[in-house]
């Protein structure tokens, strides 16, 4: 994880074949993204009678009992990175073969944003830290009209049913492999700050099995950072996208790339698209028509996907597309004390987290996580702030590159980090302790949040201003910050709350 955060990436196309098939096709709605928010609009289009084609440009990641499909993050291999760039660990070329991998570090001017591909999205690799956010903080972060109240009955609680969001039990906790994330929370007490078990989407038996040597561990080892291998895990593909495949009417496209997309000359909504093999090597070219487009390819490509497509066939789309980007002021810790054995081996993902949500200002969280195991003690854990970030970046199009880069203000997050994030975790680390900001090497976020958010681009239900049968529902939509929460929950809910809507008034109409 540490190791990711340093990573780099620019666009280059995978290596193409010399004959190419293309073929055409016209589809009733088109999803762009397989993560939280095209899962969601996958399940409730479909199960509202709605044939629904989800492209998603990576693989699918089986999981376990007992599996090895995802990669070891102590020793990481292609299956870790997105083939198309040109990967950098600390400023050096990372010599893995192209493989259609886990992790795309997208490096802007002054901020790398790491987002994830493969069916899933980011279920696949994010920890799981599920919250909710605090009533008055969401209104401050957020549009008060979304109803916080309604959110809060029925959007949210429809989430948590969904991915499962259970804390780990305490009889897990006492055990010795959990001794890091105790450490965290006496730490945290003796500090006075709040202390609180964090809703994971995880069956926590599983890790118990493992204990009791009838799985090979994958929870109570640390080693899940990269997928988790031994089920048990809610992501998106084993939840809502695998009931909405059981409606037969979601087809999933996996291994196609949406390169562009275009306004046609009809009023409809053009892709260009390609499909690779899991190395990354074009196998076709396709061209998809539809009137009803959902874009949840993730803060970053689906504004990326829509500068482009202004500066080419769709010239009206709104001019705020590409601005109000933010961070989510997320970041990584690595927790290092000599006097203190936090195990080599360390259960996770999460068991406790610090919510200091007194007001809407001072918002932020700290978490402590497990760190793979190296096999020597460390003497080490890590801990993740997040809070509510203030500075906006944007997307600035570059004509002759057709590319959108991410330009981040220098200052960016400074207020919250130095005077919030950074004191309370000070506190929990106490003397004796070095925390070290993985932020001071590269600066990153794992949260990008927002480029065609709500209010500016679109409506609280994603529909693009001006836009017939243009839909944002992912992270773009967010307006730069989960307030103080990780993003998950809040885009799931979002999504959640669109989809009513667009069910009860576009189908039909739009769609
Ligand atoms: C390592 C890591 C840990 C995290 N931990 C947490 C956590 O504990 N809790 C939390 O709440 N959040 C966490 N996050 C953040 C969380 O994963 C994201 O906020 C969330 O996944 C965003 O959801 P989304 O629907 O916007 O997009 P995503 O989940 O990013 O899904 C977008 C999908 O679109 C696909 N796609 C992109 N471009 C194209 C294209 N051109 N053509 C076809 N498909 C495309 C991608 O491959 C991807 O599958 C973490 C993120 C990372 C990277």
């Amino acid at each position: 994880m540490a190791g990711a955060a340093g990573l780099a990436a620019v666009g280059k196309a995978g290596a193409s074949p010399s004959r190419v098939r293309t073929s055409t096709s016209d589809h009733r709605v088109i999803v762009v993204g397989s993560g939280f928010g095209g899962a969601i609009a996958a399940l409730r289009l479909t199960q509202a009678g709605v044939p629904v084609l989800l492209l998603e440009r990576g693989r699918a990641w089986r999981t376990g009992p007992n599996a090895d499909t995802f990669p070891d993050p102590a020793s990481p291999d292609k299956r870790a990175l997105w083939h198309r760039g040109d990967p950098q660990l600390f400023g050096r070329p990372v010599a893995f073969d192209p493989y259609v991998g886990l992790i795309d570090a997208v490096v802007g001017d002054g901020m790398t944003a790491v987002t994830a591909a493969g069916l899933g999205g980011g279920s696949l690799i994010y920890q799981g830290m599920s919250l909710q956010p605090k009533e008055e903080i969401f209104n401050e972060c957020l549009p008060e009209s979304l109803d916080w109240p309604t959110m809060n009955r029925v959007h949210y609680p429809r989430v948590a049913k969904m991915l499962g969001l259970q804390t780990a039990p305490d009889s897990l906790v006492r055990r010795p492999e959990y001794r890091a994330a105790r450490i965290f929370a006496d730490r945290a007490r003796k500090a006075a700050l709040p202390i609180s078990k964090i809703p994971m989407p995880i069956d926590w038996s599983y890790a118990q099995a493992e204990i009791d040597g009838r799985m090979k561990p994958s929870y109570t080892d640390g080693s899940g950072a990269l997928g988790v291998n031994n089920g048990g895990k809610h992501s998106v593909d084993t939840t809502y996208i695998r009931k909405a495949f059981a409606t037969g009417l979601l087809t999933v496209a996996t291994l196609h790339e949406v390169l562009d997309v275009e306004r046609l000359s009809d009023g409809k909504w053009g892709l260009d698209v390609v499909q690779t093999d899991v190395n990354g090597t074009t196998v076709a070219r396709k061209k998809l028509v539809t009137p009803s487009l959902i874009m949840a390819a993730g803060s970053v490509h689906t504004t990326r996907l829509l500068m482009r497509a202004r500066a080419n066939s769709a010239r009206d789309l709104p001019d705020e597309i590409g601005s109000g980007w933010g961070t989510n002021a997320d970041r990584i810790y690595v927790w290092s004390n000599p006097e203190l054995d936090f195990g080599v081996k360390q259960g996770g993902p999460v068991v406790f987290g610090s919510l200091n949500w007194d007001s809407p200002r001072t918002a932020h969280t700290v978490i402590q996580a497990s760190i793979p195991p190296f096999g020597v003690n460390v003497h080490s854990t890590m801990m993740v702030g997040y809070g509510v970030s203030e500075s906006r970046g944007r997307f600035r199009y570059d004509a002759s590159t057709g590319d959108a880069r991410l330009i981040w203000p220098a200052s960016g997050d400074t207020r919250i980090q130095w005077r919030h994030i950074h004191p309370t975790a000070l506190k929990i680390a106490g003397p004796g302790s070095v925390l070290t900001d993985s932020n001071r090497f590269v600066d990153t976020t794992w949260h990008p949040l927002g480029g065609a958010a709500m209010g500016a681009v679109c409506d609280l239900s994603g529909r693009v201003h001006g836009q017939q049968g243009l839909y944002v529902i992912d992270g773009a939509l967010i307006p730069g910050t989960a307030a103080a929460c990780n993003p998950s929950m809040t885009i799931a809910a979002i999504a959640e709350r669109a989809l009513d809507d667009i069910v009860a008034n576009d189908v039909g109409v739009t769609i």
